[in-house]
């Protein structure tokens, strides 16, 4: 017979994670369902070797650790897992329970957890000619490992933290870090651009890159534009990391059955977590509200919210311990 879960969560980053192991935690009936062959989201796919400062408790935590140690978590106290499972349609049946559609298989649930971020991203590209051919080899997108980049002369595009944070973690391996901005003020937290300021990474600003060539040994030279001025400069490196930013496609979640109420893309929650669909809570990168700030620790802080707020709602005579974890184990 079909299994009918307590709850289904959607998405494996770090507040989906964390949700299910707090599933697990009160003894909830729960599924992770996760897009990608692995869990972890943005931490494990997108910066797995940068360092985490702002997790409490865990300074200094590279993306693939954080990942690693959630994973670890659930195993206290297990949850069934579905990875490489993308969610396509979630619909509300007559009797208030959710089918859960994806390519792989059907499956029911009492309640819903929507932990997805910003969706399944994808970066900004480099729009230049040539540079989709080179997509994977010189050009690079992502940083997943830092050694591909070492004793490399590396040009890192973009202005925000991330490209910052891409520049600070590729410093000690490669052999030179340009990073080249169109402005020459960095959108980037304080701390992050004092960090900049103090390393060996040369800043190339106000530049673009206006085009690039491939040459006989394989290195690139990017041609930079200075911004407002005729003058261009020729910068040869052997890898261009673009940080452009990523677009997400949370679009999908509109061709869902769910009507769900949105401002911007992002699903509106209350305080409790809860979407304007009875039964179906939203954590994460992925909603808003007043005041939302859209880090990990936040999200970590949403993931017990939901749960303790639907379990409620399913059970509302279970009497819960919300106040010391050691009663939820062994
Ligand atoms: C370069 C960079 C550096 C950062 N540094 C920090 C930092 O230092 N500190 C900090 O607090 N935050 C940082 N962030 C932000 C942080 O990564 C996010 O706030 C966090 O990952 C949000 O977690 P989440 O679980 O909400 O979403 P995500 O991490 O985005 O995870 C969502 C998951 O849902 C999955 N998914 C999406 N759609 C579906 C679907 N239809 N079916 C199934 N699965 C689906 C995705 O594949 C993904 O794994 C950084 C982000 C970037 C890009």
């Amino acid at each position: 017979m079909e299994e009918r879960y307590d709850v289904t969560i959607i998405g494996g980053g770090p507040a989906g994670m964390f949700a299910a192991f707090y599933c697990g935690l009160h003894q909830l009936k729960a599924q992770l369902i996760e897009a990608l062959p692995q869990l972890g989201g943005q931490p494990a796919a997108l910066y797995p070797e940068k360092r985490v400062w702002d997790v409490a408790g865990k300074a200094g935590v590279t993306g693939q650790e954080l990942a690693d140690d959630l994973a670890a978590q659930i195993e206290v106290a297990p949850v069934d897992q579905f990875l490489g499972e993308k969610v396509t349609d979630v619909v509300k049946e007559d009797d208030g329970s959710f089918t859960i559609h994806s390519a792989k298989r059907k499956s029911t649930s009492k309640s819903i957890v929507i932990a997805m971020g910003n969706g399944a991203f994808s970066p900004r590209k480099l729009a230049l000619p040539g540079a989709e051919e080179l997509e994977g080899k010189q050009v690079r997108y992502f940083a997943n490992h830092k050694e591909d980049f070492k004793d490399q002369r590396v040009a890192v595009l973009g202005g925000g933290d991330a490209a910052i944070d891409m520049a600070l973690m590729l410093e000690d391996v490669a052999e030179q870090v340009y990073l080249v901005h169109r402005r020459d003020a960095f959108r980037a937290l304080e701390h992050t651009v004092a960090q900049l300021e103090a390393s060996t990474i040369e800043k190339l600003t106000p530049y673009l890159p206006k085009d690039l060539t491939v040459n006989a040994d394989q290195s690139v030279t990017l041609n930079l534009k200075k911004m407002r001025a005729d003058e261009e400069r020729p910068l040869e490196v052997d890898k261009v990391l673009v940080n452009y930013g990523f677009t997400s496609n949370n679009a999908a979640l509109r061709d869902w059955s769910l009507d769900l109420a949105s401002e911007r893309g992002q699903i509106k929650v209350d305080q409790t977590m809860k979407t304007s669909v009875p039964g179906v809570y939203a954590i994460g990168d992925g909603v808003v509200y007043e005041g939302k700030v859209a880090l990990i620790a936040t999200g970590f802080g949403e993931a017990p919210t939901a749960i303790t707020n639907l379990a409620k709602e399913l059970y509302p005579d279970k009497r819960m311990a919300t106040h010391s974890s050691s009663m939820g184990i062994g």
